[in-house]
């Protein structure tokens, strides 16, 4: 309770079951900055992943993850202006609400295509590269017709989605990368602690923001040093700087 009353400022009183957790201005810009900061670097590393992609396979996978990276801090930076200084506009916030969480399903599986599409896999692991499709579909569907009403049965369907392909990805003959891959899920997972906290933690949701740039780092980090990058890139490129 003392706790509460020493971020009062910071922080409003936790959501009703139904409804949703209402912001203080300072929690409102932190949500924004938190992920605007991240648009560009995320357009220049999925420009990089498309400069180094020696075929058109790895061309098209380049664009399908960074189109899903670019997307989730483009759509959830346009979500958060909108809740902060467009509030009123409800039928409008509601929307890009919608579109927020629907774009995790989508981040979630363009996250697994480049491993999914660049990794030699068994014929029964690689059904998942459709899959995973159908179950951001799935996603889809369920944000617009159950938006925000079981909100338990919405983290089980992202938790479900983040670690069943993974099964898939740990049989693979070629393990690299694997690490990287388990360590950027285990710090999503520990950023859904923060992502169920509003209103017990101040600004808790700009940290579970702060957890998820971290993880789709660390797991950029691995599609670039183990799917992408090879010596001969960076002696084209040294070649032609000099
Ligand atoms: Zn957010």
């Amino acid at each position: 309770m003392r706790f509460q009353n020493r971020f009062q400022r910071f922080m409003n009183h936790p959501a009703p079951a139904n409804g949703r957790y209402k912001p203080t201005c300072y929690e409102h810009a932190a949500n924004c900055y938190t992920h605007a900061f991240l648009i560009v670097p995320a357009i220049v590393g999925s420009a990089l992943l498309h400069w180094l992609s020696d075929d058109c396979w790895e061309k098209i996978t380049a664009w399908i993850y960074g189109v899903g990276l670019c997307a989730l801090f483009i759509v959830s930076t346009v979500f958060h202006i909108v809740s902060w200084k467009k509030s009123h506009l409800r039928t409008v916030e509601h929307c890009f609400h919608m579109c927020d969480r629907m774009v995790i399903y989508l981040f979630i599986a363009a996250s697994y295509t480049p491993w999914l599409n660049l990794r030699e896999l068994g014929p029964l692991a690689s059904h998942m590269r459709w899959f995973i499709w159908l179950m951001a579909a799935g996603g889809t569907i369920y944000v617009f017709l159950y938006h925000e009403k079981y909100k338990v049965v919405e983290l089980f369907f992202y938790l479900t989605m983040g670690f069943s392909p993974a099964l898939v990805v740990t049989s693979m003959n070629n393990t690299d990368g694997l690490h990287e891959l388990a360590g950027g899920g285990l710090i999503y997972c520990l950023g859904v602690v923060f992502f169920k906290s509003d209103g017990v933690i101040p600004f808790a949701h700009a940290i579970w923001h702060l957890f998820v740039a971290t993880a789709a780092a660390v797991h950029y980090y691995a599609i670039w040093k183990y799917l992408y990058r090879s010596p001969t890139d960076y002696a084209t490129l040294m070649t032609k700087l000099y």
